[in-house]
């Protein structure tokens, strides 16, 4: 095991939680985590004021699994989340968390899914139940019992939970729960409200916010990219085409991550290598040796195996995992803009993670702008100019070491010295699209969609169940129109044009989730791209459909 798994190992983890952890790769406890484990452990009530993207899940799914009992099979774990997504999410990071503790059963609860593979759940003695405050009202008042042996108690994003308007909710559920629980409460904010729950139902709460003083970062350039988590790889192989870089370091969170950008760089013809715990010390000098002296362009590291990095041709940084807190985001991008010169740092960002860019912004003091991905027009360019540099220095001398054989392999091939240099430059391009309908037809990246579809308006109860998308039935795909309830319509004009446009069966469609400002439909996942085609020029209500595949991360 490596010496960085001690660090969590230092905070007293359960060896089964050690060795999880150890198998998805993560090195070192985030800043939260090193502060909130300990605390849990000690049996103590806490607030963590903590926002997506820190590492906050683990910072209390570590130490509950560490203290469930895994022989008693009752609910002993009750974790509140305001949305279905982040219930799921949570309840999988457990699963992921309690691989090797045989007889560890996790449950979620959410609206909008049928209760009784819930309830069979909890019957077979699941432990830790992740929950939605409204559907697990809806439980409670069939079985009142449900929550009596519940020990541990975490409230996640609590300040969203009350922006849905769950607040008579979770009294509810607080008394059905025994007053010798341990609650945790997290929440990006602790406005008034939060604070008041936490005087009544937490006892002597240890706080805990992970400091954030006001950074500099002068000489750097910085930009942000909205992008899925499961597009990043491709985004990053397309902002590096017209990224003009010497050398570059991309921060990843763990080692798997490490290993699967540098293999996608170095099949693209970069010069890259992984750099993460795992790798022996001497050979992790030699990569950085390598980098300094332009054996390599790109080193994909963790935050661990980059300390002490210090390699003046680093002209980028790509943030391509988010770092934990504002601190490290600063010291990452410090990689560049050394020795006086000028740096850039590129972060992407997914949906879920637009506020801890907000902080960055806020303790850094700089606006981090965002940036598009190239389209195929500058993709194009910037391939077209790379070929113009690496030919231009070669014409001068060129013509005296290959003219006569040029001149022999025209004769030879009976063709127009045109003809030829056309030939040779495909021959260079190695596979490389040069023409502009080629680009294009390259991966597509599908963009993010605007700012975080949620309201923050408390909603009328029971429809706050229904604002997460639903889980999807196998071999479905959602796609989503900017058409929605203030556009006048309503599904069945969706469905009536879906079907008349696209020449559909009826039972090909799914479900169709009429928002205020747009609209989900479960289409077919099988010729998708086709049909989309044929609906590109579909208008409904005198409005253009613009039905695009929908992707949450
Ligand atoms: P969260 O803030 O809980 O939403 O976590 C954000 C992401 O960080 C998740 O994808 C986790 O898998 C990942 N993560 C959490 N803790 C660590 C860690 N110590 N090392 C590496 N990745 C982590």
């Amino acid at each position: 095991m490596t010496q960085e798994i001690g660090g969590f190992a230092a905070l007293g983890i359960h060896s089964a939680v050690l060795a999880a952890i150890s198998a998805v790769g993560y090195e070192e406890p985030s800043p939260i985590q090193a502060q909130a484990i300990p605390v849990i452990l000690g049996g103590h009530d806490m607030i963590g004021q903590a926002q997506t993207g820190t590492g906050k899940t683990a910072a209390f799914a570590l130490p509950i699994l560490s203290k469930i009992d895994p022989a008693r099979r009752e609910p002993q774990a009750l974790i509140l989340a305001p949305t279905r997504e982040l219930a799921l999410q949570v309840a999988t990071a457990f699963e992921t968390y309690s691989k090797q503790m045989p007889g560890v059963g996790v449950v979620a609860i959410y609206g909008g899914a049928p209760m009784g593979p819930q309830l069979k759940a909890i019957r077979q003695g699941a432990q830790i139940i992740v929950a939605t405050p409204g559907r697990l009202v809806d439980h409670l008042s069939r079985n009142s019992a449900l929550l009596s042996t519940i020990q541990f108690l975490v409230l996640d994003e609590a300040d969203e939970m009350l922006k849905l308007g769950f607040m008579d909710d979770l009294e509810v559920i607080f008394e059905a729960m025994p007053e010798s629980r341990q609650s945790v409460l997290f929440s990006a904010t602790l406005p008034h409200s939060i604070r008041a729950i936490a005087e009544k139902h937490l006892r002597e709460p240890q706080h805990i916010k992970i400091a954030a003083k006001t950074q500099t970062v002068a000489r750097i350039e910085q930009a942000h990219l909205m992008v899925h988590a499961d597009q990043k790889i491709p985004a990053v192989l397309r902002l590096l085409e017209v990224e003009d870089f010497d050398a570059l370091i991309a921060f990843v969170r763990t080692k798997q991550a490490t290993l699967d950008l540098a293999a996608a760089l170095e099949a693209k013809g970069y010069k890259a290598a992984a750099l993460n715990g795992d790798i022996a010390q001497n050979q992790r000098e030699r990569v950085i040796e390598s980098l300094k002296d332009g054996r390599l362009d790109i080193v994909v590291a963790t935050d661990v195996a980059a300390r002490g990095l210090d390699v003046a041709r680093i002209t980028h940084v790509f943030n391509v995992d988010m770092p934990y807190d504002p601190e490290s985001y600063v010291h990452r991008i410090g990689r560049t803009g050394r020795a006086g010169r000028e740096g850039r740092a590129l972060l992407l960002v997914t949906p879920r993670e637009r506020r801890m860019l907000q902080v960055i912004e806020r303790v850094t003091n700089q606006k981090v702008a965002e940036v598009r991905l190239p389209n195929a027009q500058q993709v194009l360019d910037a391939r077209i100019k790379k070929l113009t540099n690496c030919l231009a220095p070669l014409v001068a001398d060129a013509e005296a070491s290959h003219g006569e054989l040029l001149d022999k392999l025209i004769a030879d091939i009976g063709c127009s010295p045109r003809a030829l240099a056309a030939a040779l430059l495909r021959k260079a391009a190695n596979g490389q699209a040069l023409t502009l309908a080629e680009v294009e037809k390259e991966q597509p990246l599908v963009p993010t969609s605007g700012p975080r579809e949620r309201s923050d308006r408390p909603e009328r109860s029971g429809d706050r169940e229904r604002r997460a998308p639903m889980p999807l039935a196998e071999g479905r795909a959602r796609c989503r129109t900017p058409l929605g309830a203030r556009d006048g319509i309503a599904a069945r004009n969706l469905l009536g044009a879906i079907l008349n446009e696209g020449g559909l069966a009826r039972e090909a469609i799914g479900r169709i989730q009429v928002r205020d400002s747009f609209s989900l439909v479960e289409l077919p996942e099988e010729g998708l791209e086709r049909l989309l085609g044929k609906l590109k020029d579909t208008r409904v209500g005198g409005k253009q459909l613009k039905l695009r595949r929908y992707r949450e991360d």
